[in-house]
């Protein structure tokens, strides 16, 4: 890969300390992107691929807060301001037990290049905690949020860091974190999105990030000539993502054969019902239920087991979290009849089996393009705070299906065939990277 390109990006690369995930993510974009700088003298001059590499800055803060037996409790918390070149930074919060600075840092550097693609005026971010909400009580969740943006607040302002949600943060997080900031600040002016309704909410927000991923898999089958309609349905996930995909999957006349936890994943022998869909939502969100504990007709748990070899499928959305579809889980899907992935997570797919779906002509689209509706609907929620206006869910929904198919045709604009297929992985690489290059030139130094 890089070995192969003329302007050294390797030692580069190694020069910036990457832990794994950060690495995988930038060898991905390096690999794509090379003919482009390999070509252009000015990016090479202004050093454009070595500038985005290295975060604005990385904010890494204490949190304490106390739990609900009286002991005090100390978390790690992040903000990765990585690039305001194109606007405020923008990106979400990750509250999981897994979260490392690695693992943030290649979220804000996954999010330079999708926020770039959306069109919108945003820069990107990431931020979050080791903190695990996961069997907290509401309350402790409460104070772990308030404790966080005790810190938080005097990094972040409307056009200057606007996070937003990601695992482990929904509506309640947001709720309070953005509560907890109106607090201590007397400002509410929208610096975070994703918020409930009641404090500058976002009608469609909710179903922005998993309705977008579906829009962009429906455009790629269009692409090829076919449609969603009569499609089986792979999901990963029960989080905010993996339902809404599924609930605009149904609506397209797909039929969503799978869902998963971290526990497990549940079956659908004749697909999910949009009653069943219904349920789970209510079991996920109001609940906060266990799949395992889900019950219902024509459906069947597999503890511990990843959806992608369990039943037959054409389209699969991994909508669950990074690296959960490895080189076998690709072969397994390969052979399960799936012709089209599109990762509403952020990647989800390993390189390796990114390089099983070229191998056999699957039809990929990568997060950076596919599960872009999120934020770029994040944006519409800082226009509506701005200009104290409400929008309504049908204006939100028709400006995040144009924003989706705008970056399906971006990405064909800039992706080679390869084997008769639209590379979507380099098409988002690159269309993403030559906004940031010619604002980061135009910025001078
Ligand atoms: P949620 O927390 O709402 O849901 C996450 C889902 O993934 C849950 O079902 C969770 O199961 C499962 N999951 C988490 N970690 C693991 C794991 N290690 N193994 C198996 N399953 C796991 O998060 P979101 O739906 O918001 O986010 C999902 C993905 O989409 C993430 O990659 C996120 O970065 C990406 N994304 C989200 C956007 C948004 O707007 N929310 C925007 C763009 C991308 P359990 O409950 O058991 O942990």
């Amino acid at each position: 890969m890089t070995s192969t390109c003329s302007y050294e990006l390797g030692s580069l690369i190694d020069a910036v300390k990457p832990g794994p995930l950060y690495r995988a993510a930038i060898e991905e974009v390096a690999e794509s992107i090379c003919p482009v700088i390999e070509n252009n003298k000015v990016y090479q001059k202004a050093r454009v691929f070595e500038r985005l590499l290295i975060p604005d800055r990385v904010i890494r803060f204490r949190v304490e807060w106390v739990n609900d037996a009286g002991g005090v409790e100390v978390d790690f918390g992040w903000r990765i301001e990585h690039t305001n070149v194109l606007g405020p930074y923008k990106g979400g919060l990750r509250f999981h037990p897994e979260v490392t600075e690695d693992t943030l840092h290649f979220l804000a550097y996954e999010q330079c290049f999708k926020n770039a693609l959306t069109g919108q005026p945003i820069g990107a971010g990431k931020g979050g905690s080791n903190f695990d909400p996961k069997g907290k009580s509401d309350n402790e969740v409460m104070r772990f949020c308030q404790a966080f943006m005790r810190e938080l607040h005097r990094h972040i302002g409307a056009s200057v860091d606007v996070p937003a949600g990601d695992i482990g943060v929904g509506g309640r997080e947001i709720g309070y974190l953005y509560g907890q900031y109106m607090k201590i600040t007397k400002r509410r002016d929208g610096v975070m999105t994703g918020k409930p309704l009641g404090l500058g909410g976002l009608l469609g927000r909710n179903e922005a990030t998993g309705y977008g991923t579906v829009t962009f898999a429906e455009e790629m089958l269009k692409h090829a000539g076919d449609s969603m309609d009569g499609k089986r349905v792979m999901i990963s996930g029960s989080g905010n993502v993996a339902l809404y995909a599924a609930e605009l999957a149904m609506e397209k006349g797909g039929c969503v054969v799978t869902m998963s936890d971290s526990g497990g994943s549940v079956s659908f022998s004749k697909g999910m019902t949009s009653e069943q869909l219904e349920e789970l939502i209510e079991f996920k969100e109001v609940e906060r239920g266990r799949l395992k504990d889900f019950k219902g007709k024509g459906m069947s748990y597999h503890p511990e087991a990843r959806p992608w070899s369990l039943v037959d499928a054409d389209v699969a959305l991994p909508c669950a979290t990074q690296l959960e579809v490895e080189k076998d889980d690709a072969g397994a899907l390969v052979d399960r009849g799936v012709k089209v992935v599109a990762e509403g997570a952020n990647m989800p797919c390993t390189h390796q089996a990114r390089a099983v779906f070229h191998k056999k002509g699957i039809l990929f689209g990568p997060g950076k393009a596919a599960n872009a509706g999120g934020v770029a609907t994040s944006c519409f929620e800082m226009h509506q705070n701005a200009s104290h206006s409400a929008w309504t869910k049908e204006r939100t929904l028709e400006k995040l299906h144009g924003v989706m198919v705008d970056i399906h045709e971006q990405c064909i604009a800039q992706a080679p065939m390869v084997n008769g297929v639209v590379d979507y992985g380099v098409g988002a690489d690159r269309g993403g990277f030559v906004k940031l290059a010619d604002a980061i030139v135009a910025m001078g130094v």
